[in-house]
């Protein structure tokens, strides 16, 4: 692949939380961006720097472009990262943890499901979820036996139409385990989002990367 060097930084961002979430960082940076992605349909957006730009990704989609060098850095989920890295362990460089998009990653069950009982008298659970490398590592370090089924959203729905027993999901107010009927019963993580860098563009753009990160460092710090 032909990675022009002398193409603008480009920062691969998800719309929603982590673009918004992201702003006031690439401000502190002294980056601003010129456009809305809600409202706008582009997918590349300028900055006031003619050497940086955004490009807009589905949020598990940005490892993807990092790793591959389309972006030079982004902005992913703890999520996100620990699914990618489940098939491609160590490709990114991941200096910073920017403390933003805060959530936690929990189990969730249909209130009045006995989780513990089914858990203490070994059951072997079925588990839907879209963390499906996060959620093996904790049960199989709890020792319980779940069948895992993968599912790309809506994942609420799944123990109240006798998919699963169990969902494991992002949790932040909790109002949509609520609003379900759901309950969170244990808690595996807490998740934030990180700054991932490609590790060639590390060294070979290094002069125009380091202040962006230090940047980001520095506003994260002040923010957090
Ligand atoms: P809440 O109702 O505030 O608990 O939010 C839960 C819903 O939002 C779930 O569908 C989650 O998958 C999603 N969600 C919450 N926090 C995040 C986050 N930081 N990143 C991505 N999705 C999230």
């Amino acid at each position: 692949m032909n990675m022009a060097l002398d193409r603008p930084l480009t920062l691969a961002l998800s719309k929603g939380r982590i673009f918004e979430e992201t702003l006031p960082l690439l401000k502190a940076a002294g980056i601003e961006v010129a456009e809305d992605p809600e409202k706008s349909r582009k997918l590349i957006l300028p900055t006031n720097r003619p050497d940086v730009r955004i490009i807009i990704v589905r949020a598990s989609d940005v490892p993807t472009y990092v790793e591959y060098g389309a972006a030079d850095l982004g902005i992913a989920g703890k999520d996100v990262l620990i699914e990618h890295a489940a098939s491609h362990p160590g490709a990114l460089y991941q200096p910073i943890d920017l403390g933003i998009a805060n959530c936690r990653l929990c189990v969730a069950v249909r209130n009045g499901f006995d989780y513990e009982a089914a858990v203490r008298q070994g059951a072997r659970l079925r588990v839907a979820t879209k963390y499906v490398a996060a959620a093996r590592e904790h049960f199989a370090s709890k020792g319980v036996y779940v069948d895992l089924i993968k599912l790309y959203g809506s994942m609420e729905l799944a123990p109240l139409i006798g998919l699963a027993d169990a969902i494991v999901d992002l949790v932040s107010t909790g109002n949509t385990l609520k609003a379900n009927d759901l309950l969170a019963v244990e808690d595996i993580m807490p998740i934030s989002s990180r700054l991932i860098v490609n590790r060639a563009a590390l060294k070979t753009r290094h002069a125009l990367l380091q202040p962006v990160i230090d940047a980001f460092e520095a506003a994260s710090v002040k923010i957090t």
